[in-house]
């Protein structure tokens, strides 16, 4: 099949004026001016769409697509206050609710043009809910609250796949995430760093997120100190700045940073060179108030940059795409093409997926992104200052149309009637 349309925005090289691209099967098999493709493939169906851009389908790298139906249930606040009330929601939900959130999820993600995400698991249910809507990723199940030493029999329980490089290929990748400092002590930090390097497999942790998880590693004390007293086995203040302390236990290196809000300028370039990147969630910031992190310092140190919303409990939305306005309005000088980068190629290479996600070339998943824009001459630039969910058209992945028309084309009522279930339960639970 070939798919043209005003634009073709490959990302790995200029815009093309009315491209094409050749799809073959789950894969991308030619990419060029659409004349030039008609006339190397004359035997294939051409489907045009006038009036649009392609793009390769983004890369949302930070979502918990398991907590979906918490949409809406825990209003902005501190941030200290509002990670003890998700434990209270996602208590009331059981491994179907979880599914069901996360089909949600995916649904939402392809609503605004993203195919790939960084997630925090609970286990099983998130990867294989995306994975049925055509939601690709990495997948980093998460642990917290325990040793060091009963990680491998929690990682049982929780059904993580025992042999991680072979029965984690394809589409859905799988990693670890021991959640924060504050919740994963010294020991649980170490060794979950030590697994994911003997399985190579991804390494996600949220750091520096907050000055309350600051004061909490410098001095052992303030609004955190008596979760990490509760869940942190084993840790005790080491004195140092968050992201110095995860480096003193050899889980920075290539790890995938989550927020790094609170990093002071002593710290960039050690974050820059040694985590596999940085991903910031700007609006979940926001909503929390955790501050404003050091996104240009952070981008001029050379970190590799990739965006995230984070989940539906600390966000309005899945939309990506306006999170990246909130990026650029915290970092102006930022220019519209490294923007677009940040979600897609660059946050592929973030999550260690960009051997087949990012970008549209020959040979890479055939995830294409088809966003409604007539007249633009400047496709980047209007699809990153005024693209939302709101001008998707299409969405295809692994060759497979999931939009269409601007409507996802599968049935979605079962799940959004189960989901609003979830959401009831969970609401309960939070007003009791
Ligand atoms: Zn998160």
């Amino acid at each position: 099949m070939l798919i043209s349309a005003d634009w073709v925005v490959p990302v790995s090289g200029p815009p093309i004026r009315d491209g094409a691209i050749r799809v073959d099967a789950s894969t991308i098999a030619d990419i060029g001016p659409r004349d030039e493709l008609i006339e190397r493939h004359p035997h294939v169906t051409c489907t045009d769409f006038p009036g649009c851009i392609i793009t390769p389908g983004l890369v949302n790298a930070h979502t918990h697509l398991s907590l979906t139906v918490l949409e809406g249930l825990i209003p902005p606040q501190e941030f200290h206050e509002w990670i003890g009330r998700i434990p209270i929601a996602v208590r009331a939900l059981n491994r179907d609710d979880l599914a069901v959130s996360a089909s949600l999820g995916a649904i939402e993600c392809l609503m605004a043009g993203t195919t790939v995400v960084g997630d925090i698991a609970y286990g099983p249910e998130a990867p294989a809910a995306a994975s049925d809507k055509g939601v690709a990723g990495m997948f980093f199940w998460e642990v917290l609250g325990i040793g060091g030493n009963d990680l491998e029999k929690q990682l049982q329980q929780d059904d993580f796949p025992d042999s991680p490089p072979k029965s984690c290929a394809g589409r859905a990748r799988c990693g670890l995430s021991p959640h924060a400092p504050y919740t994963s002590g010294p020991e649980l930090l170490r060794a979950a760093r030590r697994l994911t390097r003997e399985h190579n497999s991804g390494f996600a942790v949220h750091i520096a997120e907050s000055p309350a998880e600051v004061e909490l590693i410098m001095d052992g004390t303030g609004a955190l100190s008596h979760l990490a007293l509760r869940l942190a086995s084993g840790f005790s203040a080491p004195g140092l700045t968050p992201v110095r302390y995860l480096h003193s236990l050899d889980a920075l290196e290539g790890t995938v940073a989550i927020h790094c809000v609170h990093v002071p300028p002593s710290d960039i370039r050690l974050l820059a060179n040694n985590a596999q990147g940085v991903v910031f969630c700007p609006r979940s910031n926001d909503y929390l108030h955790t501050g404003l992190a050091p996104i240009t310092r952070l981008m001029n140190a050379g970190a590799r940059i990739g965006l995230g919303t984070d989940s539906s409990a600390s966000n309005t939305d899945l939309d990506l795409l306006k999170e990246l306005r909130a990026l650029i309005d915290r970092a102006p000088t930022i220019s519209s093409e490294r923007a677009l980068r940040i979600v897609t190629i660059e946050g592929a290479e973030v999550l260690g997926l960009d051997n087949s996600f990012g970008s549209l070339e020959e040979g890479k998943q055939a995830d294409l992104a088809i966003w409604h824009m007539p007249g633009t001459s400047d496709p980047i630039r209007d699809l990153v200052h005024h693209g939302s969910g709101d001008s998707i058209e299409a969405v295809m992945s692994a060759g497979l149309w999931r939009v269409r028309s601007g409507q996802p084309a599968f049935p979605t009522r079962n799940i959004e009637l189960a989901a609003r279930e979830a959401t009831s339960k969970a609401a309960k639970a939070l007003k009791g």
